[in-house]
């Protein structure tokens, strides 16, 4: 084996006045230096890189803190709303039912029961609901629907005055007015005011009959649909013709003394199914 005297020769001096000195130092030593400067180098590199990772780390780690602090406060907030809409809701199921009550419908629904306990990211509730609000709002079709029957219903009744006066002759037997003998069933009500005084209608309907009628006088007979009709007597004059559509409060005549009749005043009737019945009865249920 040969030797290797292979050496690098290092020429120094320790102070700048001082002689110089030499120093060979065998090249193994100066590779095994050489390398411990390359670990030493790439240990730093190393260490500075795992250094910038975990700086990039603490940053995402920072900005997944602030994000999940703003999606919990997002959800609480989407939590108080959805208390809120479960509130309304109830309250609106109660305002509801009262008016189902009102209306004669019978209720199958019970939104409070249906309603659930659950948060807003719970899929089931948000599904309750929309089916319960679907569910009042398919109720609420039906009480409007009973509404405008009973909307329809209530301005085809006669209320009110036909004519705003004094009764002189109310409904029932009474004896008769004109001198004969015995008594007589008095079919309407007399309502005495002065002459060419507006008559109106009592109430929504159709005019069946405009005319001369016997002892009437000029009448107005007024169909209001439910089997009702009205009559307005001894009319002066006649401001509608049988098919016309009058409302409650449409003048249809003035007060005059045709037929059978010794002074001005409105013969008002009212009857159901054509039977005679007390127009007071009427009367007294709508207007004053
Ligand atoms: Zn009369």
């Amino acid at each position: 084996m040969i030797e290797d005297k292979r050496f690098y020769t290092f020429v120094f001096a320790p102070t700048a006045k001082s002689q110089l000195r030499k120093l060979n130092v065998h090249h193994n030593v100066i590779y095994l230096l050489l390398g411990f400067a390359a670990v030493g180098v790439l240990t730093v590199a190393y260490g500075t890189w795992r250094l910038a990772q975990h700086a990039v780390v603490v940053a995402k780690l920072n900005m997944t803190v602030q994000e999940n602090r703003r999606l919990r406060e997002r959800n609480q907030e989407a939590e108080g709303k959805y208390d809120l809409i479960k509130t309304r809701l109830a309250a609106l199921d109660t305002t509801q039912r009262k008016l189902a009550e009102t209306s004669g419908i019978s209720r199958h629904l019970d939104i409070s029961r249906n309603i659930g306990q659950g948060g807003p990211d719970s899929d089931t509730d948000l599904t309750d609901i929309e089916r319960a609000t679907a569910a009042l709002e398919a109720e609420l079709r039906t009480i409007k629907d009973v509404f405008d029957k009973d909307q329809v219903r209530l301005s085809s009744t006669p209320a009110g005055w036909p004519v705003r006066g004094y009764i002189t002759d109310g409904f029932g037997n009474r004896r008769n007015p004109f001198g004969g003998s015995g008594s007589e069933m008095h079919a309407g009500l007399d309502i005495a005011t002065n002459h060419g005084t507006a008559i109106e209608s009592t109430a929504d309907g159709i005019v069946i009959f405009a005319g001369p009628y016997a002892g009437y006088g000029n009448v107005v007979v007024i169909d209001h649909g439910y089997g009702v009709t009205t009559r307005y007597a001894h009319m002066s004059s006649i401001a509608v013709s049988v098919g016309n559509h009058v409302t409650r409060g449409k003048q249809i005549g003035a007060v005059g003394s045709t037929g059978r009749s010794t002074a001005p005043h409105c013969h008002y009737e009212v009857r159901l199914h054509d039977r005679p019945v007390n127009p007071l009865n009427y009367i007294s249920v709508g207007r004053s």
